[in-house]
């Protein structure tokens, strides 16, 4: 197979092609079972495998019955990712056809329990670690990597991992999981994803006195030190891996909103947590509005939390009101944020530079549920990493001041999350619009079974970065944020909203990420961002990009 995934006529096999033992450990070409009579002859794999051909959906029935048996969630992740490194293909086809049951394993929440585990499940490694000792080589290191057509970085330094903090280098199951996203939900090619652990060091003193932490044992780079480090990344990557999209995740907030600002409009780059997140909730809000009928302008969002996740969110919902006609100042002023010490007013001292520009003017409020009261939200949206911060009162707050009460619960992972999906509907007797971050079963309550959905950036990202490598795009703007929130809103049914659910099901994924992609290239196109020459149908060249797990023939 030729690095950008496409088949090799099979007699034009190249001479380099692995054979016998080695091509049974190349889990990019490994077909295990699968392997054809005539394969097996023409690859020297004759007594290696066991007679019986399989067909790849008898292979995808054995992975389930296993997958099935284990224990618990951590054990299927190890698993998984055993599959992952024997046979890739065969994983992507199970991820893919099996969503529901794969990616809160392979992602959110579980990945949170691999990143914990990290150093005492790790088998083999998977992407590349660049450390603070890698200074003045990371073009050379970058070179070490086998495919040369990467696409799309993810990055990490491991200093805020989901709601768990700083986990330094153990923070590599992040990328690894969003790039599987990329693959099973966006059709990336795995060849043009590469995860990336940028190991600066970790301030978690337990890790670094665990014998089996993996990364390097010494406090975090700061400052200059620092800056310098990722100027060098960011450098190589393009340097590398020119026109590369290099996706920011989970950096801490002292170092995301700052990077975001360097570097978006110096290559294509964007922060999950910080815009794909504010695109993934301003859809959830835009379905919950086809509910209750009002527009944008007319809502007022309080969120729990200040970060990444809430001001990104924040920014994004102002510009959809700008768009629908409001002032910026107007639009700022229907969001709130209430952070660790209360609603965040003009009055405060000291707050961070992403906070002020929704610091209005009122007086102190210590709390959220005293928010609530004097603001009366239409929505509440938790992204503070506190998990049950929505309480009964909170919750009842809401419902007695809106008839239909916007409740996203989208910290991760499941501990985190402000409320339960049961605790929502309960509490509101049946009336929020709810969303959360990590995945909750339905609820029946009072003769009705509601299907709450995931408020989940996974939902964005994979096609928001396909549309970027389909036109090779130049920067991603936050006009493309916006078109990907309002093609996914579009993506939800009539249906979907009848049961409460302000998402479309993630077997939906492939066919959202398309739609999202051909939306965003057309940004790109219709603002001079993008490199590559358009096409007369854009959702076609888009869908014929995205890679399929089918077994290729090698041998006719
Ligand atoms: P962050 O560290 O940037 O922000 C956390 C914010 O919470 C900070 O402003 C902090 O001041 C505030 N906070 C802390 N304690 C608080 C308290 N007791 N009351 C009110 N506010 C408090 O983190 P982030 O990137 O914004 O992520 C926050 C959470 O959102 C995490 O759990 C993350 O997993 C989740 N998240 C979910 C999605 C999704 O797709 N559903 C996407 C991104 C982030």
């Amino acid at each position: 197979m030729a690095d950008d995934g496409t088949t090799a006529a099979p007699w034009l096999l190249p001479a380099s092609f692995p054979r016998g033992a080695m091509l049974l450990q190349d889990p990019t070409l490994n077909k295990g079972t699968a392997f054809t009579e005539a394969e097996r002859d023409v690859l020297d794999l004759r007594g290696l495998l066991p007679p019986h051909v399989l067909s790849q959906s008898a292979q995808v029935a054995r992975v389930l019955e296993n997958f099935r048996r284990k224990p618990n969630d951590l054990e299927r992740y190890i698993d998984l990712a055993a599959l992952h490194d024997r046979n890739e293909t065969l994983f992507f086809r199970v991820v893919v056809d099996h969503p529901d049951e794969m990616m809160p394993i392979i992602y959110t929440p579980t990945v949170g329990l691999a990143c914990q585990q990290f150093g005492h499940i790790f088998q083999r490694p998977r992407g590349m670690f660049i450390s603070a000792n890698d200074r003045g080589r990371i073009v050379s290191i970058l070179r070490n990597w086998p495919h040369r057509r990467v696409a799309i970085i993810v990055v990490t330094d491991g200093e805020r991992i989901l709601g768990l903090g700083d986990l330094g280098a153990s923070g590599m199951g992040i990328p690894v999981g969003k790039l599987s996203l990329y693959t099973a939900g966006a059709g990336v090619h795995p060849n043009q994803c590469l995860p990336i652990l940028l190991d600066v060091g970790t301030n978690n003193e337990a890790l670094r006195r665990d014998p089996l932490y993996l990364g390097l044992d010494q406090p975090r780079l700061t400052g200059a030190d620092y800056d310098s480090l990722v100027e060098e990344f960011v450098h190589a990557t393009q340097q590398v891996f020119p026109g590369v999209v290099v996706q920011f995740e989970d950096f801490a907030n002292h170092n995301a909103f700052r990077l975001l600002e360097r570097y978006r409009e110096r290559i294509c780059t964007f922060n999950d947590d910080i815009q794909g997140t504010a695109a993934v909730a301003l859809a959830g809000v835009l379905s919950a509005l086809r509910i209750t009928g009002g527009t944008l302008g007319e809502q007022r969002l309080l969120f729990q939390g200040a970060g990444e996740a809430a001001t990104g969110i924040a920014e994004l919902v102002v510009a959809a009101m700008v768009a629908e006609g409001l002032t910026a100042d107007d639009a700022r002023r229907r969001c709130w944020l209430v952070d660790s010490k209360g609603l965040v007013v003009a009055g405060r001292t000291e707050l961070a530079a992403h906070k002020t520009r929704f610091a209005h003017e009122h007086s102190p409020v210590a709390d959220l549920l005293s928010a609530v009261r004097q603001l009366k939200p239409t929505a509440i949206i938790g992204v503070a990493a506190v998990g049950g911060a929505f309480t009964r009162e909170v919750v009842q707050a809401m419902a007695a001041q809106n008839r239909r009460p916007i409740v996203f619960s989208l910290s991760n992972p499941t501990s985190k999350s402000e409320c339960t999906a049961a605790q929502a509907y309960e509490w509101s007797e049946g009336r929020a619009l709810f969303a959360s971050g990590s995945p909750f079963a339905p609820v029946s309550l009072g003769g009705t079974t509601f299907v709450p959905r995931q408020g989940n950036n996974s939902y964005i990202f994979p096609g928001l970065g396909l549309g970027a490598i389909v036109s090779r795009a130049r920067h991603i703007t936050d006009d493309m944020f916006l078109i990907a929130a309002r093609t996914l809103a579009q993506q939800v049914t009539a249906a979907d909203l009848a049961q409460g659910s302000l998402y479309p099901p993630l077997t939906a994924i492939r066919d959202v990420s398309a739609q999202i992609a051909a939306a965003v290239a057309e940004v790109g196109w219709r603002d001079g961002l993008a490199e590559a020459s358009m096409p007369s149908d854009i959702l076609a060249a888009v869908r014929a990009a995205m890679y399929e797990p089918t077994y290729a023939t090698y041998v006719v």
